[in-house]
């Protein structure tokens, strides 16, 4: 296989977080496709970040143009998007094009059960889960399966309160009952090189969520007469700088987790590239990780431009996607592509 950089391309779907992604290309030199529809593709235009466009009807029939990725050499960089659209079974199964990172741990990190062995194994604090709605005895959250963007969750308090609220969803089987912690919420960005076997730590973002951030601005009689209920949709996300005490323990967690992904089936090379560690901050400085997304996340989309961590330890622009693709440049040109493909 060629050691030039300029034989390859890096291809992803126009959504997510695919601006940073391709422009990262594009700054490490390397050809960058957006796969777009005829409705999403203009913010690929205007910030011209692609080098090439290539239309679909919808993200679904991803399938139609792999030949042509192909033959082009395009290594295809996942992310929440990619993940949602194409589903990671069938990316496991069926994609061909070349992959950036282990398609077997999209699969663990897209199933809540088969993520809190893992995260559990990796010594993690997490919250407890309730079995039967019986249980509750604290406050609650109810999370449901497939729930895109945190729509539609709610907290309970009580067996009772859990009964009277869940009669209005349409498939009350399909959630989990969460042990709700009040606290900060928190999400830990990572960079996992599978060439050097180094973490780093990329940033830190929260959520701008909807209903949930902006409930504060309004009485908490006024919120009861109201009858308002929370809700968590992802509108955007904040950047933060954590208390630098905290680091060792990012660190630590960051590397728990990485080591034992290397334990789970269908994952031979474990998990590596970025990923994120999601949870809630609680006043006594425990970190309870409710979830991880096992690929570049949404909340590294305010750090185009790096972010005070990358700043310090790279002293030049260095977002996610650009940090992938300079993990891909240094592979191709060390003819070590094999390393990062998954
Ligand atoms: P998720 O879809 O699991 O990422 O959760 C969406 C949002 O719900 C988070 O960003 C938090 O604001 C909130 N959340 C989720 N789980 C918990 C929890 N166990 N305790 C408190 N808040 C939570």
């Amino acid at each position: 296989m060629s050691n030039d950089i300029k034989d390859f391309a890096i291809a992803t779907l126009g959504s997510h977080t695919a601006l940073q992604i391709l422009k990262g290309a594009k700054e490490e030199g390397i050809k960058a496709i957006a796969i777009c529809t005829k409705e999403t593709r203009r913010p690929y235009d205007s910030f011209d970040v692609a080098d090439e466009i290539i239309e679909i009807d919808s993200f679904e029939n991803f399938f139609e143009i792999e030949k042509i990725l192909m033959e082009k050499n395009a290594i295809v960089i996942p992310h929440g998007s990619f993940v949602s659209y194409l589903g990671p079974q069938k990316i496991n199964d069926n994609l061909k094009a070349m992959h950036y990172g282990s398609k077997g741990i999209l699969i663990w990190e897209s199933d809540r059960s088969m993520e809190r062995v893992w995260l559990q194994d990796a010594g993690l604090n997490l919250p407890r889960i309730y079995q039967t709605p019986e249980e509750i005895d604290g406050p609650v959250i109810i999370k449901f399966h497939g729930a895109k963007g945190g729509f539609g969750y709610f907290i309970a308090h009580s067996p009772a309160e859990f009964h009277e609220r869940i009669k209005s969803f349409k498939d009350p089987d399909d959630y989990v009952i969460q042990e709700y912690i009040v606290g900060v919420p928190m999400y830990v960005h990572y960079f996992q090189s599978a060439l050097t076997g180094e973490l780093e730590i990329m940033s830190f973002d929260k959520r701008y969520e909807s209903n949930a951030d902006s409930i504060g601005r309004i009485a908490a009689k006024d919120q009861l007469d109201a009858g308002i209920q929370t809700s968590y949709t992802i509108t955007g996300n904040i950047p933060i700088v954590v208390r630098e005490s905290m680091l060792p323990m990012f660190f630590k967690i960051g590397e728990d987790v990485v080591a034992a992904s290397k334990k789970l089936e269908g994952a031979p090379k474990g998990l590596y590239g970025p990923f994120c560690l999601e949870g809630i901050i609680d006043p006594n400085l425990n970190f309870r990780v409710f979830e991880i997304s096992a690929r570049i996340v949404a909340g590294t989309n305010p750090y185009t431009n790096g972010s005070p961590y990358t700043w310090l330890k790279y002293n030049e622009p260095m977002s996610t996607g650009r940090r992938v693709a300079r993990e891909i440049k240094t592979a191709i040109q060390s003819g070590r592509l094999q390393d990062i493909l998954g």
